[in-house]
């Protein structure tokens, strides 16, 4: 951290109680019990004048990263978006999809995943028992590449903390990758999604099921019966964590 003569000693004090906070917190959803207690031990920081109340547990609320997002300039997509495609769903999901990036219609309105991609995902999500208002749904990347190009490193990069910010408020229990961008992004490897698909990764203690990208699928329908071979293995392993979907999954 840069200190200053002049910073206010206030600020950088309740900066740093919140970053130790969120990843206490962090650890202690991930398992680690002896962080638990260290949770429940709460110490009253002095709270910055500018800085927003925590959401419970320590953690952002998605609407403060939100917030923090802003109009976003951190990278040079921000020039030729039209809107920021940030996620939608449950703030306490125990399911969520991470796909890629914006397309034109997500870009349009400003939703990941509609259109016909879209509405392949919402089948997906409801064969496994959920609804998109019941999982949460995000990209790798906030701002659409221009004519859907592949995103470059420092535009991932830039957009990276943002989607692991969400993760880490939403704690899922599960999370389903769509397409090889990002099962690479998350996993931190470059393998194809051929070697990675149909078995259960870990994302700093998530598990994590790497499957095609609807629109993948909508190219080439032979493999959604791989695809759905994923979502089952996803489905039985919420019923092995104790999540049950709010209808039944069809078999
Ligand atoms: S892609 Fe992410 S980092 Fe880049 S401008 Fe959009 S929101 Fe900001």
């Amino acid at each position: 951290m840069v200190s200053t003569d002049d910073a206010d000693p206030r600020e950088e004090l309740a900066a740093l109680v919140g970053s130790l906070r969120r990843t206490v917190a962090w650890h202690a959803r991930a398992g680690a019990y002896g962080a638990r207690a260290a949770v429940e031990v709460e110490v009253e920081a002095p709270r910055a004048p500018s800085e927003a109340p925590p959401a419970p547990g320590g953690r952002l609320s998605l609407a403060q990263i939100r917030e923090e997002l802003g109009d976003c300039q951190r990278c040079k997509l921000a020039s030729t978006r039209n809107k920021i495609v940030f996620g939608n769903g449950s703030e306490t999901a125990p399911l969520m999809f991470v796909g890629e990036a914006p397309g034109a219609d997500e870009d349009r309105i400003g939703d990941p995943f509609v259109g016909r991609a879209g509405e392949l995902l919402d089948k997906m999500i409801e064969a496994m028992g959920w609804t998109r208002q019941t999982v949460y749904v995000a990209n790798t990347l906030k701002c659409r590449p221009p004519g859907n190009r592949n995103p470059e490193a420092d535009e991932t990069a830039a957009c990276q903390p943002f989607l692991f910010r969400q993760i880490e408020t939403i704690a899922p229990r599960v999370i389903v990758t769509l397409g090889r961008p990002a099962a690479n992004l998350l996993l931190g490897n470059n393998a194809p999604i051929s070697a990675l698909r149909g078995q259960f990764h870990q994302f700093r203690g998530i598990r994590l099921m790497p499957t095609f990208h609807p629109a993948y699928l909508l190219r080439d329908p032979s493999k959604k019966r791989e695809a759905w071979s994923d979502l089952k293995l996803v489905i039985a392993e919420l019923e092995r964590l104790g999540v049950q979907p709010p209808n039944p999954p069809r078999g």
